[in-house]
């Protein structure tokens, strides 16, 4: 049965009860007024009519007078016509006759003495008779009363009872199953799926549970099925990463080792399963390799495995997820064959270079003896292609001096000669060395050097080679008559810096952190097609060697400078 209907059957089943209930009260009530009433009105009047006949018999002693025959009539007659009680009819008829007789009695006193007595004897029969019905009759309406008074008790402590039980378990009826229902969302909130109910009643709460149960069955095979999804594609993105050749790490916000392929283990030489779960700061204490791999600013590195020396180049990528770093991955990537190709071609452009300044230095010694008058007089035109290839070949000269530079840097084949030196000397040779170009281009240089600083600790040559380059630079990229300036300071610490000042185009934000790089010039620039692209990374490379630091300031339009540091000499 539905609870709807069942709702309805226990309220019905109360008001039918409550409906009965009153229904008898009012019958017994009705019962007790009828039998009083009875009791007052017939039994009560035989008893008055009595009284009047025997008040009217014992009037006088002798015979019956008219007034004594009126009121003994009338009560008579009354009396016969309110029989009520079972022998009272045959005392009556025996009141009639005995009445009668005296009546007619005229002069017989002792006769009318003794019917007098019968009539007495006769009247207290009736009243007798009808004082005996009022008691008995008064019984059965106390007996009435009692046995309502005991029904509706009966009736009211049943409505009670069921009333009562009604309030107790009607409530835990409806509430048990919500809360047991509550209970079983709570579980499903926490990805218990697995959730049944129990209901075994064919009403709503038997049609919920099979639904709730209906919905938990498909929830936690959906979440399998998703698991199951979820497990595959971990297996393929581990295949993935395990047939890459390159060696690949990945690691948790905790830096925990969460997976690792094939390559990356070989070339630690730890197994797969020493490194999963491991935090990776004590995976680096114990080995060497993984320490380095660890730190972010070392790109290159050279590996020993597969028995031979091997080139990696190492990738940090963070991981991030709504901001927020959820990771990292290291990649290790295979660059021994790009190395061993970029190893020959530094040998190749050292080689060449090597071999070009012989015959570049030979056209330079022969152009010289041409402009000697004794070999021959030459027209303005040919002095003016020979200035002409004069140029060239020195533009040809400086080239291959900066590619052999290169090599020698890259080929790790650079010998630097260190001693003291007053920041002085480096600043005189490089503007004595640029002069000529300057006052080619109207330039002024404003040098700023204190014979108050200290000697630094250089490379007299390749420093003022830097030196050299970056003020060609600054005047190549500066307007005619502009300024240029060349200032040397102490700095905080031992450090010495040595800046020059341009007035020029300047450099876009952009490029300048590719300013180094070599072969890069900045596309558009005025030295775009002259320039090699190389004085500048080979200047860092310099710089770089006598552990000092080289930079760029500049805005485009306004101008640059470029600085670069040395140690104080100790
Ligand atoms: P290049 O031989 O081409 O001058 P560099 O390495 O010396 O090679 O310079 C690289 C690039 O940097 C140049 O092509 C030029 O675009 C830019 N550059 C260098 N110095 C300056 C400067 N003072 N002002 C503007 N651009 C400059």
């Amino acid at each position: 049965m539905t609870i709807k209907n069942k709702l309805r059957a226990g309220f019905g089943f109360l008001f039918l009860l409550a409906i009965a209930c009153s229904g008898l009260s009012i019958y017994f009530l009705n019962r007790l007024s009828v039998d009083s009433s009875v009791i007052l009105k017939d039994n009560f009047e035989t008893i008055v009519y009595v009284r009047n006949i025997g008040i009217a018999i014992d009037e006088t002693a002798g015979p019956l007078n008219k007034h004594q025959v009126k009121a003994i009539e009338t009560n008579l007659v009354k009396q016969e016509h309110n029989i009520t009680e079972i022998g009272e009819q045959q005392l009556t008829d025996s009141l009639r006759s005995k009445y009668e007789q005296l009546k007619l009695l005229e002069n017989d006193p002792a006769r009318q003495t003794e019917l007098r007595k019968e009539i007495r004897g006769l009247l207290f029969g009736i009243m007798k008779l009808n004082m005996d019905a009022e008691d008995r009759k008064n019984a059965i309406a106390k007996a009435t009363a009692g046995n309502a008074t005991l029904l509706v008790a009966l009736i009211g402590s049943f409505l009670f009872l069921v009333a009562f039980s009604f309030i107790i378990n009607f409530p835990g009826y409806i509430a048990n199953p919500i809360k047991e229902l509550t209970e079983r969302i709570k579980e499903i909130s926490k990805r218990n799926y697995r959730q049944q109910l129990d209901f075994k009643s064919n009403d709503e709460f038997g049609e919920l549970a099979q639904a709730f149960n209906n919905m938990t069955f498909k929830l936690d095979e959906y979440e399998n099925s998703n698991l199951a999804s979820i497990l595959f594609e971990k297996k393929r993105i581990e295949t993935i990463i395990n047939s890459m050749h390159d060696g690949v790490i990945g690691l948790d916000e905790r830096s925990s080792i969460i997976f690792v392929n094939q390559v990356a283990c070989e070339l630690v030489g730890i197994p797969e399963v020493s490194l999963i779960g491991r935090y990776a700061p004590d995976v680096a204490l114990e080995n060497d390799l993984f320490r380095n791999l660890l730190q972010a600013d070392q790109h290159k590195m050279k590996i020993y495995a597969d028995g031979r020396e091997s080139y990696y180049s190492k990738e940090i990528t963070p991981v991030m997820s709504k901001e927020k770093l959820i990771g990292k991955v290291i990649i290790l990537k295979n660059i021994t064959e790009f190395q061993q190709l970029d190893e020959a071609k530094t040998n190749f452009i050292a080689t060449i270079s090597h071999e070009l300044k012989t015959p570049i230095s030979s056209i330079k010694m022969s152009l010289k003896l041409l402009e000697d008058k004794r070999i021959g007089e030459i027209n303005p035109e040919q002095r003016q292609l020979l200035e002409n290839i004069d140029d060239d070949s020195r533009r040809l000269l400086q080239i291959t001096g900066e590619l052999l530079d290169m090599a020698q840097v890259e080929t790790g084949k650079l010998n630097l000669n260190f001693g003291s030196t007053h920041p002085k000397n480096i600043v005189d040779y490089a503007v004595k060395a640029v002069k000529f170009t300057a006052e080619q281009k109207a330039v002024s240089l404003k040098v700023d050097c204190d014979d108050s600083l200290p000697e630094v600790r250089a490379d007299l040559d390749k420093t003022t080679w830097v030196l050299i380059n970056l003020l060609s630079n600054a005047i190549k990229y500066s307007p005619e008559r502009s300024q240029v300036e060349l200032q040397v300071k102490k700095l905080k610490g031992d450090d010495i810096e040595f800046s020059v000042t341009d007035h020029g185009q300047g450099i876009e934000s952009r490029y300048l952190s590719r300013i180094f790089e070599r072969y890069f010039k900045v596309p558009g620039s005025k030295g775009e097609h002259s320039g090699t692209g190389l004085g500048l990374a080979i200047a860092k490379d310099f710089i770089d060697a006598q552990a000092g630091k080289i930079g760029v300031e500049s805005e485009l339009g306004e101008g640059s400078r470029f600085y670069f540091t040395l140690k104080k000499a100790s």
